[in-house]
């Protein structure tokens, strides 16, 4: 099980391979109409973009990937472990209306909803229990990750639709990885309290500072919640600015990435 770039023109988005038989994918900065900082596939409309390059970019992107902008699905995000159960009665929230309410993960189990989640550096995980036929999307910083959301989320899927937790799949999308996520003691202070001391190996101190992975960190949350199988994303959003846009890297000065999942 692995991550695959896909290429299509100047589109380029990857894949995970246990995902397979949902439609996903996670985006890159590549194949957009947007320009300038938020050149070219935006997913976001902020930061000087305008929200018809957003909605071709949506348009682009879910030609390839399958899905159209219609059914896309936003969340409010603000580094919480709010989870909501959307229906086709959200979809449109984002792009055609207001966000109703903060959350920075979604679950469903309605064909043809587009669950969304931004990121520039923080942590994208997509969930699919090809069984029950439910998915999930969640948005995971350190915040989000030092409580859980990843977990949370498994849970909210086990609760609200009955999946087993053996027969759900993760991917962990691009994230600002070890070699450039540089802390102070507070991050992995907060990822060890929650996590135990398994949480040790995700941290390497040098000098003052900490370099902190995000990625292990939820996968020891999604192992913890006993899901079958996990594709991990070999990339750092901040190591690859020609490809993604990283916060750390960019500041405001940039667009943002997506994960994207839906049932057939
Ligand atoms: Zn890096």
């Amino acid at each position: 099980m692995a991550f695959q770039m896909n290429k299509l023109g100047a589109l380029e988005y990857s894949t995970a391979d246990c995902l397979e038989g949902a439609v996903h994918c996670f985006s890159t900065r590549l194949g957009g109409v947007s320009r300038d900082h938020t050149a070219s596939l935006n997913l976001f409309a902020s930061h000087g973009d305008t929200e018809e390059n957003v909605r071709q970019n949506y348009r682009i992107l879910g030609d390839a990937v399958g899905f159209v902008p219609e059914q896309t699905v936003f969340t409010k995000q603000r580094h919480t472990d709010i989870i909501r159960v959307v229906t086709k009665e959200n979809c449109g929230e984002g792009l055609d209306r207001e966000v109703p309410e903060i959350c920075d993960g979604q679950i469903t189990d309605c064909p043809g909803v587009a669950l969304v989640t931004f990121s520039a550096d923080c942590t994208p995980v997509l969930l699919f229990d090809p069984i029950r036929r439910a998915i999930g999307a969640v948005h995971a910083g350190w915040r989000g990750t030092a409580q859980g959301i990843a977990a949370k989320a498994v849970d909210a899927m086990v609760r609200e639709f009955g999946c087993k937790r053996e027969d759900i799949r993760a991917a962990i999308g691009p994230c600002i990885s070890r070699c450039c996520f540089e802390t102070d003691e507070d991050v992995p202070n907060a990822l060890l309290e929650a996590l135990g001391p398994k949480a040790v190996s995700a941290f390497i101190r040098t000098g003052e500072k900490y370099h902190v992975d995000l990625k292990s960190c939820n996968a020891l949350w999604l192992q913890r919640a006993g899901i079958g199988e996990l594709d991990i994303s070999p990339d750092c959003t901040a190591c690859d600015p020609e490809r993604y846009w990283s916060h750390r890297r960019m500041g405001d000065l940039r667009g943002s990435l997506a994960g994207i999942i839906m049932l057939k």
